[in-house]
């Protein structure tokens, strides 16, 4: 069982997904808007294990709920829930630090499939035990990638990453040395549509060479391929 927020002030949409969650065996709560939703994910007393949520709410909207709990070092998975066909809501959904999203509106098998998702990859992340194939930590240059942990260790920093910063990271890490196209990244990676606006990997790129270079403006070990996308060089 894990226990899921839905940040969602619609109330036919909000109860039909938590009869949903409740059905198949999950712990489900409402938060009309993002304060209700902010106060009960900081708050001391709850846990939850993802949070549903979506975009436009009254007050302050999802990207700021996104935005907030990851300046706080919350982080829960998020699936933002956004208007269909806006690639802007995807991107700056992204950029507040989401994991997933959904276009409105959404089919319900879609929703649960997409949260089950959400949550495998969590427990993934945080629980399996190393494997030769894919492992759980990677060291170089003086500097960790923790995939259990969804931590940067560079000196004595660390940085938290989000579950699609670990995906990212670990696809550039399986593919070190090559160049990898934005395009694979945005489909194979995270499993968006190709024609999204690329600009949206180049903050991530950004943001993970804050984590791992010493100088972000001048990389050596996430390189720009023109042209192409980026390539991890992790011996330059
Ligand atoms: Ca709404």
């Amino acid at each position: 069982m894990s226990r899921i927020l839905i940040v969602e002030d619609e109330q036919h949409i909000a109860e039909g997904l938590r009869f949903n969650l409740e059905a198949e065996g999950h712990e489900a709560t409402i938060a009309p808007d993002g304060e209700r939703a902010l106060a009960l994910l900081l708050g001391e007393r709850c846990r939850f294990d993802a949070v549903i949520l979506d975009v436009m709410l009254p007050g302050k909207d999802g990207f700021a709920v996104a935005a907030e709990l990851r300046a706080a070092g919350h982080y829960v998975p998020i699936l933002m829930l956004t208007a269909r066909g806006s690639a802007a809501d995807v991107l700056r959904g992204f950029e507040a630090g989401t994991d997933d999203y959904l276009p409105k509106p959404f089919e319900l098998s879609i929703l649960m499939a997409r949260v089950k998702g959400l949550l495998r990859r969590r427990r993934w992340n945080e629980q399996e035990a190393p494997q030769a194939a894919a492992p759980d930590v990677y060291t170089f240059a003086g500097r960790t990638l923790d995939f259990a942990a969804m931590e940067v260790r560079v000196r004595d920093e660390t940085h938290r990453l989000t579950v699609m910063e670990c995906d990212l990271l670990r696809y550039l890490v399986r593919n070190a040395g090559q160049p990898v196209s934005r395009r694979a990244i945005l489909e194979e990676v995270w499993g968006l549509p190709p024609d999204l606006d690329t600009r949206a990997i180049d903050n991530f790129i950004v943001r993970l060479r804050r984590y791992i270079e010493d100088r972000p403006a001048a990389p050596n070990f996430l390189q720009t391929v023109r042209g192409v996308g980026y390539r991890f060089v992790p011996e330059p």
